[in-house]
């Protein structure tokens, strides 16, 4: 997805979309996503997903970057519903008219992060830095 005007960093730019399905549905509907390679599920909290193959709109077809110009964030509600947490996208920087807008989509699989599996979340955001992969390391911490 690219910028079509220019976006200030700070900007929120839109929701991240879909329909709320639980943790344990996710796994019913979708295995552990371990073997997809590519998901359009976003972890709200520790209740819910966010599954945008239902119900999703453009916030799904931004990719993943090494260097990105964008990050994802949970909103959480102030009432404490977890249902009312919201995934937004907003401008790390100043985005330029043209530029693909991409965030870090910090995939950590709950298997260990094999070759084979680091070369089917391949990365080929073409940044300076990029990982060659979306697996995130482990040892990284928030
Ligand atoms: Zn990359």
């Amino acid at each position: 997805m690219f910028a079509r005007v220019a976006i200030p960093a700070g900007t929120r730019i839109l929701d991240y979309k879909g329909r709320l399905i639980t943790h344990a549905q996710a796994d019913r509907l979708y295995g552990d996503g371990a073997e997809s390679g590519h998901t359009f599920l976003f972890t709200l909290n520790a209740r819910y997903i966010v599954d945008a193959n239902v119900g999703g709109n453009a916030a799904r077809w931004i990719n993943h970057g090494c260097d990105p110009n964008c990050e994802a964030s949970i909103l959480e509600h102030p009432s404490g519903d977890a249902r009312r947490d919201r995934i937004v996208i907003e401008a790390l920087r100043d985005i330029a008219p043209g530029e693909e807008l991409t965030y870090n989509y910090g995939i950590v699989l709950e298997v260990p992060h094999t070759r084979r599996l680091k070369k089917l979340w391949a990365c080929r955001c073409g940044a300076r830095g990029c990982a060659g992969t979306l697996l995130q390391s482990r040892r990284r911490m928030p």
